[in-house]
C-alpha cells in the first residue's frame, strides 16, 4: 500500500471512505521517540490493519501557554520515524482542521469527574477535557478499530477508556507499558527541554519509584514519607506522590493486590510524571460456571496464551471421589473421611499433549475421573464441609503467589475472592448437554443419549447450586458470559481483552 500524508480533514474523510480494511490509530503530539515507535510497531505486529499515526499538538489540553509554545516540533523527522516503523498513513491536521471556527458540530467534552479530580487533574485544570475532546473528534473522523495508547500516561488512559464506554464508541483500547530511557526515566517528548541538572533530578525520582517497586515485591511494604523525605532532601519539588487504586484512583486500600504509586515533580519550568505499579502477587483469574459451560477448554487456552498456571479445581473434587469409590469408603462417616483426607495427595503434572495429568497418591487418574460414575457422585462429596475446607486450602496454596487461572464453582466467591478478574461462564442447558455429548475427554457422556445427559447435568446443577457451603453462584463482581452461539476463540479473546483491561502491562513481576 502506498504510504500517504494527509493534512486536511476532507482528505482524511475521502481516504477513509476508500479504505476497506480496519484501522489501528496511534494519536501523538509529535517529537516521536522510542515510546511512540513501540506503539506503532506493536500495532503493526498485532494485526494486518492499516496503521494511521496522527501528529497534532492539541492546544486545548495545554493549561500553560508557555508550555504550548515550548512544546518540541520536529515534524520532518517525525514523518521519517513513523513511516520507517510501520505507519501506513500520517494525519497532520492544522488547528483549524480539528477545531473549525464557528463549527457547531464540534463537541467540547468533559472528562470523568471522578478520574480527573485526582493526580494531574488537580493542577492541570481543563487538561483532560481537552484530551477527551481531541480524541473524540479524531476517533469520529478516523473510525478506527483499535486505539493504541501508552501506559506512561496512566490517568489519561483510564479517562479515555471511560470516554469510550460513556460515548459507546466502537473502538478497542490497547496499551503498551511505559518505555524508559537508558537511565530509567520515562521517555517523553518534553525530555528534550530538560537541563542536565533537571535530568539528574528526574533520574533520582524515577529510580526511587523503581526501587520502591522492587522493595515492595520483597517485603510488601511501602513508606511514602521516607520517599518524600529523600526527594525533598534533593530539593525536588513534589506536586504529588500518592498510592492509589489503579482503576478508580481512590486511595489504595490494604486489600488491593495492585496499587498505583504515582508522582509528579517540577524541575524549573518543566513538570514530569512517573509511576510504578506495586503488586503483592501475580494476577489471578477466577472462572466459575456450571457443567458443560466450556470452562475447561476456555481456561486451558487462556492459561496458555497468558502464560498462567492452569488450575482445574473440579478435577480435585473428582480425584477425591475416585479414591473414595476405589477404596469403597463410607464417606458419610467422619472418621473415614478424616483418614482419607489425612493421607491423600492430589498432584497435577504436565503431560506430553501439553495438558495436565491428575495423580492421586501417585496413580494417574486423568481419564478415569471423567467417567459418569464419578460425575454422579462428585456433587455429593463436594458438598461435605470437611472436603471443601481441605480442598480450598490446597487450592489457595497452589495460588499463593498468583499467576494462575482457576476454574470451578466457588473460585470467585470463596477460593480467591480477591481475584483481579472474575468470570461467570454459562450457557443454556441444551447447549451444555450437546457439548458434553461431543466431549472426547468424557467417553461415558458419548454413550448416553442426549436427553438423559441433559437430565443428569440438571441434577448436578441443582446439587451444586443448592448446597449449604460455597454453592455455585455468580460473585457480585463477576462478569457473566453466556457462551451460546460463540466460538471458543471468541470467548477466549473476550476474556483476554477483559484481563488486559484490568491488569496494567507494566505491573508484571519479572
Ligand atoms: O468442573 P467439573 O465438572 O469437573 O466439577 C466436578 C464437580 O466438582 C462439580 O459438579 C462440583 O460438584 C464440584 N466442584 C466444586 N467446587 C469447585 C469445582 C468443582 O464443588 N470449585
Amino acid at each position: 500500500m502506498k504510504k500517504v500524508i494527509i493534512r486536511k480533514t476532507e482528505d482524511l474523510e475521502n481516504w477513509r471512505r476508500n479504505i476497506k480494511s480496519e484501522i489501528n490509530f496511534i494519536p501523538t503530539m509529535g517529537n516521536l521517540h522510542n515510546g511512540h515507535i513501540k506503539l506503532i510497531s506493536t500495532a503493526k505486529n498485532e494485526n494486518s490493519n492499516i496503521n494511521l499515526v496522527s501528529i497534532f499538538i492539541n492546544p486545548l489540553q495545554f493549561d500553560n501557554k508557555l508550555d504550548l509554545e515550548n512544546y518540541p516540533k520536529t515534524i520532518d523527522n517525525d514523518i521519517k520515524i513513523a513511516f520507517s516503523n510501520g505507519a501506513d498513513a500520517i494525519f497532520i491536521p492544522s488547528d483549524e482542521d480539528i477545531y473549525p471556527p464557528n463549527n457547531k458540530n464540534i463537541k467540547f467534552l468533559k472528562a470523568s469527574i471522578e478520574l480527573s479530580s485526582a493526580l494531574c487533574g488537580l493542577n492541570r485544570i481543563g487538561h483532560f477535557d481537552g484530551v477527551c475532546t481531541v480524541v473524540y473528534r479524531l476517533i469520529n473522523l478516523i473510525k478506527p478499530k483499535n486505539l493504541y495508547l501508552g501506559e506512561k500516561d496512566w490517568q489519561q488512559l483510564l479517562i479515555l477508556k471511560d470516554l469510550v464506554l460513556r460515548k459507546k464508541l466502537n473502538v478497542a483500547i490497547k496499551s503498551i507499558p511505559t518505555q524508559r530511557d537508558f537511565d530509567g526515566i520515562p521517555l517523553s517528548s518534553r525530555n528534550v527541554n530538560l537541563s542536565k541538572n533537571d535530568r539528574k533530578l528526574i533520574r533520582f525520582f524515577s529510580s526511587e519509584l523503581l526501587e520502591a517497586k522492587k522493595n515492595f515485591q520483597q517485603d510488601k511494604k511501602i513508606n511514602l514519607n521516607e520517599i518524600t523525605k529523600k526527594l525533598s532532601a534533593k530539593k525536588i519539588t513534589i506536586e504529588y506522590l500518592e498510592l492509589l487504586h489503579p482503576h478508580t484512583l481512590q486511595k489504595a486500600s490494604l486489600e488491593d493486590n495492585i496499587s498505583l504509586l504515582a508522582g509528579a515533580i517540577r524541575c524549573g519550568e518543566t513538570r514530569l510524571i512517573d509511576h510504578v505499579f506495586l503488586m503483592k502477587r501475580r494476577p489471578i483469574i477466577a472462572i466459575d460456571g456450571p457443567a458443560g459451560s466450556g470452562k475447561s477448554t476456555v481456561t486451558k487456552l487462556i492459561a496458555k496464551k497468558l502464560k498462567l498456571l492452569y488450575l482445574d479445581t473440579g478435577a480435585m473434587y473428582r480425584a477425591l471421589s475416585w479414591l473414595i469409590l476405589k477404596e469403597n469408603i463410607d464417606y458419610k462417616k467422619e472418621k473415614n473421611l478424616q483418614n482419607i483426607l489425612k493421607d491423600i495427595s492430589i498432584v497435577f503434572k504436565p503431560n506430553t499433549n501439553s495438558h495436565q495429568d491428575v495423580y492421586v497418591n501417585n496413580c494417574c487418574v486423568t481419564e478415569e475421573i471423567r467417567s459418569q460414575k464419578i460425575s454422579s457422585i462428585v456433587s455429593k462429596i463436594s458438598s461435605i464441609k470437611e472436603v471443601r475446607k481441605f480442598l480450598v486450602e490446597e487450592q489457595r496454596k497452589i495460588g499463593e503467589s498468583g499467576g494462575l487461572v482457576a476454574e470451578g464453582r466457588d473460585i470467585g466467591t470463596t477460593v480467591f475472592p480477591h481475584a483481579e478478574l472474575k468470570i461467570f461462564l454459562t450457557a443454556s442447558i441444551d447447549e451444555r448437554a450437546k457439548r458434553r455429548k461431543s466431549d472426547k475427554n468424557s467417553k461415558d457422556s458419548q454413550e448416553i443419549d442426549l436427553h438423559t445427559l441433559k437430565e443428569l447435568i440438571k441434577i448436578r446443577d441443582f446439587e451444586d447450586s443448592n448446597r449449604e457451603i460455597s454453592p455455585l453462584i455468580k460473585a457480585n463482581d463477576a462478569i457473566e458470559i453466556i457462551t451460546d452461539g460463540y466460538s471458543i476463540n471468541e470467548v477466549v479473546d473476550k476474556i483476554i481483552d477483559l484481563y488486559n483491561d484490568k491488569i496494567p502491562k507494566e505491573s508484571e513481576i519479572k
